[in-house]
């Protein structure tokens, strides 16, 4: 229901303006004082964005181009394809994230970047490329596809998004007790059908292109890449 909406974006705002922040920016830098999930955390992460930026590399082109990232966090993947040159638009729902990737980004002397405050729901514009890594696991599953659609309605080129899968082997480890350990204290995870993301992405007129896999012990993100057709 709308009430459960609010209830958990309220909840994933204040987890991440407050122990949240302090949890994910540990594991989102080099500091040494993560414990072993985080640490398992922190590398498979990384193999995410690697692979991304990997891609687009690949591509060659990303230089002026825009690119909207959504739930930037502190800006583990905006800041790379910053340096790499493009244009970015990076917002949070939470303050403390958004100013903490615009304080890394400064320190490191980048220009053509913005970071912002904002739900992912009121971010407006057009962007050649929308991204959008490891937001999805806060969104109940019904809320899914018209996420998934509001992104894709601000990209005239491509988005890049990550979710948790629902498969019957993570369900089971959720239901045990074993993933999440930290954030399912306070909020709570949601995996998805990679069908429901598949068809928001086809009924918005996008075809899949690239995919990925990534899993550590206590990470998992399927990495979906879709053009417009
Ligand atoms: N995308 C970043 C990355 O991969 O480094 C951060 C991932 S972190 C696990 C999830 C982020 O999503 C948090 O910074 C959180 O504040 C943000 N978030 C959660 N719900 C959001 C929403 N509805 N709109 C915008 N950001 C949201």
């Amino acid at each position: 229901s709308s009430c459960l909406h609010v209830d958990d974006k309220t909840e994933v705002r204040e987890y991440f303006n407050t122990e949240g922040f302090n949890r994910w920016n540990k594991i989102y830098s080099e500091s040494d004082e993560v414990n072993t999930v985080q640490l398992d955390i922190r590398t498979g992460h990384g193999q995410t964005i690697q692979k991304i930026l990997n891609w687009i590399s690949d591509d060659g082109n990303i230089s002026g181009k825009s690119v909207c990232d959504c739930g930037c966090g502190v800006g583990s993947l905006a800041i790379p394809l910053a340096q790499m040159g493009a244009k970015i638009s990076a917002s949070d729902i939470s303050d403390s994230m958004a100013d903490e990737a615009s304080r890394r980004a400064e320190e490191l002397g980048i220009k053509d970047a913005k970071f912002y405050t904002s739900d992912l729901e009121s971010v407006t514009g057009t962007y050649d490329t929308v991204t959008c890594v490891d937001v999805a696991i806060h969104y109940p599953s019904d809320q899914m596809a018209e996420m998934v659609g509001h992104l894709c309605s601000l990209s005239s080129d491509r988005v890049i998004f990550s979710f948790a899968p629902k498969t019957w082997y993570y369900s089971a480890l959720k239901k045990f007790g074993e993933l999440f350990p930290g954030p399912s204290k306070t909020t709570r995870a949601y995996l998805h059908e990679e069908q429901v993301v598949r068809d928001a992405l086809t009924k918005a007129g996008f075809q899949v292109a690239r995919e990925e896999m990534t899993g550590t012990n206590f990470y998992f993100s399927r990495l979906l890449e879709a053009k417009r057709i």
